[in-house]
């Protein structure tokens, strides 16, 4: 399936550090899946995304960031999603527009909603 992420407050928590297992999740995401990035650090092309997550994750994952590929969206970062595809999007808050583009096409329960706070090993129980 399609899997789209974010980055702050899900890869990264909110003091900048790597989230809890984040390499393990990493590389069974880009292993197993189609993985893109949906996140303001990328819009059309992955450079930045990758220069911007160099300050905080180790230099050895970046063989499965390498694998994740860049979106393009301008106003909703549903309009990047395939809803074609079985999906899941991981990411620590989405906007009312985006939640309601959700319903539409019946697919708010592919929306991993990420709370590192409260639970902060989150990405594990994904694995
Ligand atoms: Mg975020």
């Amino acid at each position: 399936m399609n899997i789209y992420l974010d980055i702050d407050q899900v890869l990264i928590t909110k003091d900048l550090k790597p989230a809890k297992n984040v390499y393990e999740f990493l590389k069974y995401v880009t292993d197993n899946h189609e993985c893109y990035w949906l996140t303001t650090h990328c819009k059309g092309e992955e450079s930045n995304t990758l220069e911007y997550l160099k300050q905080f994750l180790d230099k050895n994952c970046f063989i499965y960031l390498n694998k994740i590929k860049p979106t393009n969206w301008d106003m909703l970062k549903t309009e990047a999603i395939d809803f074609k595809k079985e999906f899941k999007w991981f990411d620590d808050y989405v906007l009312e527009a985006e939640k309601r583009i959700l319903l539409k096409n019946e697919c708010f329960d592919k929306l991993v909603l990420v709370d590192l706070k409260s639970n902060p090993n989150q990405l594990k129980d994904f694995i």
